[in-house]
């Protein structure tokens, strides 16, 4: 058993997290309150603050110990983790936490711009546009809420909740379970390259991308999520080797 997972199973209590509730959001698939709930959680919230860093693996017989539960839900929680992209499943080898390259970390964010744009493009042309994104008003605030009382892994689980939720506003369920792992992957892997729980969004730059949408700005959304987005992903993407100037190094001998 790992020691962060011990830590987990010592703090699970007081660690368990709620889920948020947003209006129009699919059913979670575990039951309120269950193992299976607390185990999900516990497990996205260390992940997403690196207190289970990348590659680390999950034994199935170490979950059961910890949560003392059945194979058949360890397996469940694992899958959905999978599914979400908190975790690889790797035949013969077991689930790890999942360690994204630099490379799909560029497709990623490359695809999210491409989504959310297009997300914004069609709330923003909705007749009731104000009323629709009225909860991602109060899912802002309760961002700032969790901040504010130093609610680490509720802050950054609500800020990248805010994405998938966006998705879950234009009724493409395909593209929910798309953004979902998008969202996840790109969130954890901020985690591995940031100071531990400091991979959450700026809620005040959510916020202005609520305030434009309501104006039914099309663009000025859009161009506020593209700043938002580019901003995340130059925390996790080195400098690009053609910005290296080689002169200031090379042939400096003749
Ligand atoms: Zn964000």
């Amino acid at each position: 058993m790992s020691k962060s997972l011990k830590l987990i199973a010592a703090n699970a209590e007081s660690k368990a997290g709620e889920p948020t509730e947003i209006p129009g959001k699919p059913a979670k698939p575990a039951r309120k309150g269950s193992v299976e709930e607390r185990m999900y959680h516990e497990i996205y919230d260390a992940i997403m603050e690196h207190r289970l860093p990348p590659r680390t693996k999950l034994t199935e017989h170490s979950l059961c110990e910890i949560y003392a539960t059945a194979r058949h839900t360890v397996r469940k929680v694992l899958s959905h983790l999978a599914a979400d992209g908190m975790v690889d499943l790797e035949p013969n080898r077991g689930a790890f936490i999942a360690s994204p390259s630099t490379d799909e970390a560029h497709d990623m964010f490359e695809l999210r711009q491409m989504l959310e744009r297009a997300v914004l493009e069609k709330l923003a042309g909705m007749a009731d546009v104000k009323a629709v994104i009225a909860p991602l008003r109060q899912m802002v605030a309760n961002e700032r809420q969790a901040f504010l009382t130093h609610d680490r892994p509720k802050w950054i689980r609500l800020s990248a909740e805010f994405h998938t939720a966006l998705a879950e506003l234009s009724g493409n369920a395909l593209l929910v379970n798309m953004m979902r792992r998008l969202v996840s992957r790109t969130t954890l892997m901020i985690a591995s390259v940031e100071a531990p729980g400091n991979n959450a969004c700026s809620f005040d730059e959510h916020e202005e991308i609520l305030d434009a949408l309501e104006q039914g700005n099309a663009a000025l959304a859009q161009s506020r999520m593209a700043h938002h987005l580019g901003a995340c992903a130059d925390r996790v993407q080195p400098d690009e080797p053609g910005n290296f100037d080689l002169r200031s190094v090379l042939g400096r001998s003749t």
